[in-house]
């Protein structure tokens, strides 16, 4: 629960894109709150070894990375609350939120760093191999896979994408979907179709992700939605692709979103449709969603935020 009832400036999200934001936030003496939502760190929390942030020369595991980051907000007089936002009241001036914990508390400024979530099929060993073999993210984690055979399930274009930048690292990527159909763009779907790495399997469901947290992942059992069929795939790495759900249900109808709910934002500001409330991360970004393009943003954002209170009377 925070501290305080009012705040120049609250953080919803404690990720690469709201730590940020509070590291540059409290470093303009704006005594910051973040709110650390449920997954407290954010995504990266959720993954092993992080190669691709800048500083970091022979990668940092993703929890000791985001803990540092924490701690560096912390510095500078960032407030770090264990809560969740509930609902805002965009309307009201000072911002009004509630938190699970019971809570309500005003903010001069908003910045919105709720990130977005990627899609998983719902299976145990999914979630048990989550880290291990098992991602949401080709960019981040394809190059674990040199040499290897994947799965990517998804009919979209973001697995169309996902397939066809895994050939870069591996020997064979088997691309697994529900349908008959492809639900991607032409362009995209013939551009995998032709991938002579990539082998189709259609009307396929995954049923099961064989291996041990310790061992990573051996392979997948795939089950033929036209016959019942059942067989297993030996592949060293499964990724799902099924799409991702930015985490933006409290602000509906509040701030606008595009038609799958992706924050708009003023590019190249981070400003949402409501003055004072700014947005960074991949609550807006369906585009990288990358660590450091979240960091960026969340910069960003707490710049955008100190500017426009500079402007109307607060420091
Ligand atoms: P997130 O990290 O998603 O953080 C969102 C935060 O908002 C969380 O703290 C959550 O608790 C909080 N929140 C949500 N709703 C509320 C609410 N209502 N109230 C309060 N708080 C709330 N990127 C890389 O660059 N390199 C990698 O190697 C890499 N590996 C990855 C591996 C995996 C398995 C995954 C899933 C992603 C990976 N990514 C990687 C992508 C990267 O993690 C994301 O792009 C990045 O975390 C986005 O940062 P963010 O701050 O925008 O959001
Ligand atoms: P999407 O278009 O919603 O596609 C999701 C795919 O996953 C669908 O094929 C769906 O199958 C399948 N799926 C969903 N739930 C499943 C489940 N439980 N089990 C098995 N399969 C499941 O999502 P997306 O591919 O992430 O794309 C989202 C948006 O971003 C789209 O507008 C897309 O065009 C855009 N995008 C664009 C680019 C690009 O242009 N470079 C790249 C990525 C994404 P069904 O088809 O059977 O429903």
């Amino acid at each position: 629960m925070p501290e305080k009832s009012h705040y120049k400036v609250v953080i919803i999200g404690s990720g690469p894109a709201g730590l940020t934001a509070a590291i540059y936030a409290s470093r303009a003496n704006l005594a910051p709150l973040v709110l650390e939502g449920i997954q407290p760190g954010g995504q990266l929390t959720t993954t092993t070894e992080v190669e691709n942030f800048p500083g970091f020369e022979h990668g940092i595991q993703g929890p000791a990375l985001m803990d540092v980051t924490r701690k560096q907000a912390q510095r500078f007089g960032t407030e770090i609350a264990v809560d969740t936002v509930t609902d805002v009241d965009v309307a009201a001036r000072p911002f009004a939120l509630s938190l699970e914990s019971g809570a309500s508390i005003t903010a001069d400024a908003i910045i919105v760093a709720s990130g977005a979530s990627a899609k998983y099929l719902g299976l145990e060993s999914e979630k048990k191999l989550l880290g291990y073999g098992v991602s949401a993210c080709a960019t981040c984690d394809g190059f674990y896979f040199r040499g290897k055979e994947v799965v990517v399930v998804g009919g979209g274009d973001t697995a169309m994408e996902e397939a066809t930048f895994l050939t870069k690292f591996c020997t064979k990527v088997h691309l697994v979907h529900r349908r008959s159909e492809f639900r991607a763009s032409k362009i995209m779907a013939q551009r995998a179709l032709q991938n002579p790495k990539i082998e189709v399997h259609l009307d396929t469901v995954v049923e099961e992700i064989l291996g041990e947290p310790g061992k990573g992942v051996s392979g997948v059992r795939l089950k033929s939605v036209a016959t019942g069929e059942t067989r297993t795939l030996p592949v060293s790495g499964y990724f799902a692709a099924i799409g991702h759900q930015p985490n933006t249900a409290i602000f509906a109808g509040k701030l606008e979103m595009n038609d799958v709910g992706y924050l708009k934002i003023a590019h190249p500001t981070t400003r949402t449709s409501v003055e004072g409330i700014f947005a960074a991360g991949d609550v807006a970004d369906f585009q990288y969603r990358q660590a450091i393009s979240a960091a960026g943003e969340g910069c960003k954002a707490a710049i955008d935020a100190e500017r426009w209170l500079g402007a109307h009377g607060i420091h």
